[in-house]
């Protein structure tokens, strides 16, 4: 069912304490965790704590909950003093998405060039 937690999801495991992670900042609703493998020197990823595959899904089924993603991703650029920075989200496998649990890239801290690859 839309929201609850998958078995088989790494985000899950990360919301759950199962799997290790590198975590920045909590919310009720949200966890900000550092990539495993960084593109700058910020590479936070934001994810809500439900699952929702990808940030279609979860704007679709809980425009709210994507507001608070949004909203956090304002916070890590402020908790890492970034002036200019880029959040991405990838949505499909032709866009590069790897993971099926929406999540915000927050990328900063080097030039970012335009448009990206
Ligand atoms: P996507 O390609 O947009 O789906 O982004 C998935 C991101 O998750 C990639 O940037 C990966 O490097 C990152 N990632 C995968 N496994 C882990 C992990 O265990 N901890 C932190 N980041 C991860």
């Amino acid at each position: 069912m839309a929201g609850e937690p998958q078995d088989d999801c790494l985000f899950c495991k990360i919301v759950a304490g199962s799997i290790p992670a590198t975590i920045v900042r909590e919310t009720e609703t949200t966890v900000a965790f550092r990539d495993i493998n960084p593109q700058a020197p910020t590479h936070v990823l934001v994810i809500p704590k439900e699952h929702h595959r990808d940030a279609a899904a979860l704007a679709a089924a809980a425009p709210q909950l994507a507001a608070d993603v949004l909203r956090e991703t304002q916070a890590v650029a402020d908790e890492d003093k970034l002036e200019s920075y880029r959040v991405v989200f990838n949505t499909g496998s032709g866009a590069g998405q790897t993971v099926w649990h929406a999540h915000a890239h927050v990328l900063g801290g080097r030039g970012l060039e335009w448009p990206p690859g």
